[in-house]
């Protein structure tokens, strides 16, 4: 035999027994099969985890799909490149021409985005709804409604929905709900399960998660996961994943399988240090409002408090500055900030500041707390306290004064 056949069909296989904190991590497009039996026995778009192609999973994959299941509380998963990729994946896997999807008005920007353009020319048409109205989701669920998204809390401007409530407007009405459970991660509450005085409720169908954000841990893999307790709806999320080519390399997965045994330890630093910040920031004089749910002033506070029942509230929060500093002297502030970079997403060690203009983001009518003044949004990282409020306290000297 050649010396290259001879290096393509090795004989050796490594002696059992191995085993370490890290699992192995398998790669493959190619995966072979043992004979024409079970290579014709094995079907695409059957569930569970099988070995077929690369695109369906490796053993690294199955591997970070149970944990993620374990999390939050799911039964299937699947695994994206993104969490504006699982968002999307939802919303082609269960809506068609005709339906109409229903997204809270301080939704995830990039998803609204969405919804405008390629859902729109798909004939799939979208209605904003006050999150924290419940009446008003009840009024805009038409026969047409055939999702409804939920987020909690709402992007930037941080406010609580009342999830059971709203959970128990769709279910009466028999529409898909689905949550992006980025800033609960499956640490502040169980998408699927919301304990109430009369018991256990049921919970949304679906839930997205960026593991960009918590999962990752570093500010460096991109991820998403949807994952669902019902094997129906997983079928048809399973189906269009194959179909629309989605695949996750393992080395990112290797990453998050190696961040995700200190998830739990970073998110409650995080949550400290955002929540003590949020408090002191509350008190100064240059602050009209922070945003953050578990501040009693802050919109949707008692919901927050019904449904993250151990207190926990992530590493993000919003400030309203007083409307009279000028726009030059907001930027000046983040541009002044020395521990704080600017930049998106969250999650990270590294603290974050994105300054926004809450018009531009938001349409529909605007709480008066919102309409003037301007909205500053933090990403606690995880450095020390003290040294994230001195730095705060000498960009607002320096830009205020
Ligand atoms: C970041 C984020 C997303 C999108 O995740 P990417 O991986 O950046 O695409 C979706 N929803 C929320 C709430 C997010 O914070």
């Amino acid at each position: 035999m050649d010396k290259t056949t001879q290096l393509i069909h090795h004989p050796y296989q490594p002696p059992d027994g191995y085993s370490a904190p890290q699992p192995g991590v398998f790669k493959a497009s190619t995966i072979f099969f043992p004979n024409t039996r079970t290579m014709r026995a094995r079907y695409f778009d059957e569930l569970g985890h099988q070995y077929t192609y690369g695109t369906k999973g490796t053993p690294t994959t199955f591997l970070l799909e149970e944990r993620l299941c374990t999390l939050e509380g799911g039964t299937y998963c699947s695994l994206v490149p993104s969490g504006l990729a699982a968002i999307t994946l939802v919303n082609f896997a269960l809506l068609k021409a005709g339906d109409e999807v229903l997204l809270p008005s301080n939704v995830y920007g990039p998803s609204k985005v969405l919804a405008s353009s390629e859902m729109s020319h798909f004939g799939i048409s979208f209605i904003s709804y006050d999150a924290m109205n419940p009446q008003d989701l009840e009024d805009k669920i038409s026969p047409k409604t055939k999702l409804v998204w939920l987020e909690a809390p709402g992007s930037i401007t941080m406010e609580f929905p009342d999830l059971p409530t709203l959970l128990n407007i769709c279910k009466a009405k028999g529409i898909l709900t689905a949550l992006d459970n980025t800033w609960g991660a499956g640490l502040a509450f169980n998408p699927f399960e919301f304990d109430q005085e009369n018991g256990k409720v049921q919970g949304v169908d679906i839930s997205v998660h960026a593991l960009t954000k918590y999962p990752s841990g570093g500010g460096d893999v991109l991820m998403g996961s949807v994952i669902t307790r019902d094997d129906a709806l997983f079928k048809l999320i399973k189906l269009c994943h194959m179909r629309m080519g989605y695949h996750v390399g393992v080395n990112d997965i290797e990453s998050i399988l190696r961040s995700l045994p200190s998830m739990a330890l970073r998110y409650k630093a995080h949550d400290v240090v955002a929540k003590q910040l949020a408090m002191w920031l509350s008190n100064r004089a240059e602050v009209v409002q922070v945003l953050h749910p578990a501040l009693e002033s802050s919109p949707g506070h008692v919901h927050w408090k019904a449904v993250c029942k151990n207190d926990h509230a992530a590493g993000l929060f919003s400030i309203m500055l007083d409307p009279k500093y000028s726009k030059e002297q907001i930027d000046a502030f983040c541009d002044t900030l020395k521990l704080f970079k600017l930049g998106f997403s969250w999650g990270g060690p590294v603290s974050l500041v994105v300054p926004y203009d809450v018009k531009s983001i938001r349409g529909g009518t605007l709480p008066d707390t919102l309409k003037s003044g301007h909205l500053v949004r933090f990403s606690i990282g995880l450095e020390a306290v003290e040294d994230l409020q001195a730095d705060l306290v000498q960009a607002m000297q320096a830009a205020f004064n």
